[in-house]
């Protein structure tokens, strides 16, 4: 155990006093509005300051006249995070469960939980945003607060609940559970987690982690308590990895060391567009690995990024085994809808060297809209509507009881909140120079502060209308250091962003089109990841689609709850059914360049195509084939998959063997190809690997070099080509401009 971890636990072992105050006057108004915070097994508090998992609180609620209506003692076990929110808020706090109540409190209680069974005053009185969705306590023992409550604890805003002297709350309080009771009620859970599959959504961002204990959802908190963890490994000064919050840590200051955004690069060839074009966006060193795949270089060793990624899913590997106290092999885990084979196969690899056999994949807005429909009867057209840190994805589906069908499928790999974060950098950089009336020289670190600081911002605009961002000591200019501030309106954030949010509106009508429906045929617009809390999305999707959309599952659980509920349908007959469609079309390359589509974007996947082709040299024993994914005419414009090698070819003249190749696309969208010489009947060997550089590429399909790609790679644009699009003009931003950002970094 670490120094670090010993501290955390050693912390969690002293006992809180908590003293929160509220505001009603009586006890009759107090169990009608207090009620949402209750279930019967604990309490939500609401709080900024939280404290560890594990922590045991004493807790006393009075009311404002200094009556003590709840008090007992209980342990934090989850943690919400304080991120501001746009309609729907989400309430910081800890869920603490009760582990004493004295008897009045427990009478409270009780009429408590008869008052949410009847429905709270908040919720008779049909506060904006309760449509009928999953409230947010559905993976919980105990309840988080539904979202579209007012706060009911009146304290300052910086603290619900103020810390005392624990001995000053033990009065009057008695054990609520007989030993033998939490004894049978241990074993009961640990019998029922044995052989659990757990939900994992591997994000680019964030990670989440789920399973479904007693027919219920339930988050899995991390080491830390949090609902989500970074997806970030890193590498520290004393030679050790570190994985999520940890690892966050140490981005500022030790960038190359920090492997962030590796989702990105999974499971592609060093030598395609993709990674081209991305490599230098990151800090970290990326190099080409012993199979030409890309692979990243720490401190002179080189590691797959599937090590990478199976550092992550370890670290939930052994945070879940912890939670549920059992060993866990089997996961379910979530990929992007438009992933291509390489990538899921890679994901599968990164699975098992975290010990982990993995169940499933799915894809993220399946999953997501799985957490949406659990325990509704549906049948409805929903549009999945996923603005993460990173990438935006679009879905159509139908959802019909336990049928969840991709009707089609879009997005842009490259567009999602760290752009919104740039352009409000962007902003916050040029105001601080005309201030300064200078241009000043900005290290790294500043530039870091800098990045968060407008994160925070903008997560803040959400709640509020405008914030200050203050950097104390932002940078020195002739030896004189100078703060940032600088005033933010929700206004100008809208505006700075406004033409990134006009692109998912553009993208997510382009994929209801192609799903053959108009904005009018859509029920249900499903939002997920952290960007979709913005409040302009909010509205642009209203405004678009002619309805709210709809958040009743927690967006940055939604995935990850989705997973968790599938992997518990395994094991039934009954179990639910999911239709696919393949994501981007996938062809071969042809002499000059272009790209014969072998299977069409949109194609119901299982899908099985047959190709033939006849040799076409005297005495030719191997042809190789080269596969790309894209929706381009172009092969420069796609995405190179691989290379499929087929030998065993008996010699004989041009044209004497003629060979059928199957390619066979699974429900999961994994790509088997084989091939059979038709000539003779008999099967040759075929095998897809990522033998070919851009160099052999252009010198196989006689390609010139001269001949560039004129595409970003990724989903097909619905908007103007590259150098007309406003998004990606303003990205090249005055930061850019000023610190090179996107230049290449200097190998350490
Ligand atoms: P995800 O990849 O789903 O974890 O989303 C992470 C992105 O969501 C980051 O860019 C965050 O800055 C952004 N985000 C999180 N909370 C908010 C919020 N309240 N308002 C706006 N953006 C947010």
């Amino acid at each position: 155990m670490t120094e670090d971890s010993k501290e955390k636990r050693e912390e969690a072992r002293k006992a809180v006093g908590l003293l929160i105050r509220v505001k009603y006057t009586e006890v009759d108004q107090f169990v009608d509005h207090f009620a949402t915070n209750i279930s019967a097994g604990g309490i939500f508090i609401q709080s900024r300051k939280t404290y560890p998992v594990g922590t045991t609180l004493r807790f006393e609620i009075r009311l404002k006249s200094g009556e003590a209506v709840l008090r007992g003692k209980g342990q934090v076990v989850w943690l919400r995070e304080a991120v501001p929110a746009s309609d729907k808020p989400v309430v910081p706090g800890m869920g603490v469960r009760f582990q004493q109540l004295d008897d009045d409190s427990k009478k409270i209680v009780k009429r408590m939980l008869k008052v949410r069974r009847q429905g709270t005053a908040a919720e008779r009185s049909k506060v904006k945003g309760s449509d009928g969705g999953l409230d947010l306590g559905m993976d919980m023992d105990i309840q988080a607060p539904v979202e579209d409550r007012g706060p009911s604890i009146e304290v300052s805003p910086e603290l619900h609940a103020e810390q005392v002297d624990p001995s000053a709350l033990d009065a009057g309080i008695e054990v609520t559970e007989d030993p033998s009771v939490t004894k049978a009620r241990k074993a009961k859970e640990k019998a029922d987690s044995v052989g659990k599959i757990i939900g994992i959504d591997l994000g680019t961002t964030n990670s989440c982690c789920a399973v479904v204990r007693n027919d219920r959802p339930q988050i899995i908190p991390s080491r830390k308590g949090y609902r989500t963890i970074p997806s970030i490994v890193a590498y520290d000064d004393k030679g050790k990895f570190k994985v999520g919050h940890a690892a966050k840590g140490q981005l500022a200051i030790r960038p190359e060391y920090t492997v962030y955004g590796s989702k990105r690069l999974i499971g592609r060839p060093f030598h395609s567009n993709t990674v081209r074009q991305i490599k230098d966006r990151f800090h970290y060193h990326i190099v080409e690995g012993p199979k030409k795949e890309c692979a990243v270089e720490i401190a002179e060793r080189v590691f797959s990024l599937q090590q990478v990624a199976s550092f992550i899913l370890a670290e939930i590997r052994a945070v879940a085994e912890e939670f549920l106290g059992a060993e866990v092999t089997r996961a379910v885990v979530t990929v992007p809808a438009y992933y291509n084979e390489n990538q899921r196969q890679a994901v599968r690899q990164a699975g098992v060297l975290a010990g982990l056999r993995v169940e499933r994949i799915v894809n993220e807005p399946t999953a997501a809209a799985l957490a949406f429909g659990h325990n509704k009867s549906l049948d409805q057209r929903a549009l999945i509507y996923d603005l993460g840190g990173g990438t935006f994805d679009a879905s159509v589906m139908e959802l019909t009881e336990n049928v969840y069908e991709v009707r089609a499928t879009g997005g842009d790999t490259f567009l999602g909140g760290v752009d919104f974060d740039n352009q409000l950098t962007d902003y916050l950089l040029a105001e601080f120079c005309t201030k300064v009336g200078v241009v000043p020289k900005v290290d790294r670190p500043a530039m870091q502060r800098l990045l968060e600081a407008a994160e925070q911002a903008k997560c803040a605009l959400s709640e509020k209308n405008e914030t200050i961002v203050r950097l104390p000591f932002f940078v020195a200019i002739d030896n004189t250091p100078k703060d940032l501030e600088v005033r933010v309106t929700r206004e100008l954030l809208e505006e700075l962003v406004q033409a990134m949010v006009e692109r998912t509106m553009a993208v997510s009508l382009q994929v209801v089109k192609e799903a053959g429906l108009s904005p009018k045929q859509i029920d249900n617009v499903l939002l997920v990841g952290g960007q979709s809390r913005m409040p302009l999305v909010w509205s642009k999707i209203e405004e678009v689609f002619g309805r709210k959309p709809n958040a009743s599952v927690h967006p940055d659980e939604a995935v990850a709850i989705g997973a968790a509920l599938l992997a518990d349908s395994l094991k039934r007959i009954d179990s639910v059914v999911l239709i696919d469609v393949l994501p981007m079309s996938i062809g071969i390359g042809v002499p000059g360049g272009a790209f014969l589509v072998v299977s069409e974007k949109g194609t119901s996947l299982p899908a099985t195509r047959t190709y033939t082709i006849s040799t076409f040299r005297k005495d030719q024993t191997l042809i190789d084939l080269l596969i790309f994914q894209g929706e381009h005419d172009r092969i420069l414009d796609n995405e190179y998959l691989g290379t499929l090698r087929i030998s065993g070819i008996p010699p004989g003249p041009k044209g004497s063997t003629l060979v059928e190749l199957t390619f066979h696309l699974d429900q999961e969208c994994m790509l088997v190809i084989s091939a059979v010489d038709r000539t003779r009947n008999e099967s040759l060997d075929a095998t897809l690997a990522q033998l070919d550089t851009d160099e052999t590429i252009r010198k196989k399909l006689r390609i010139p070099l001269e001949e560039a790609p004129s595409h970003e790679v990724g989903y097909p644009a619905p908007s103007p080509p590259s150098d007309e699009n406003p998004v990606k003009k303003k990205r090249l931003g005055l930061l850019q401009r000023l610190f090179g950002r996107g230049s290449k970094k200097k190998k350490k």
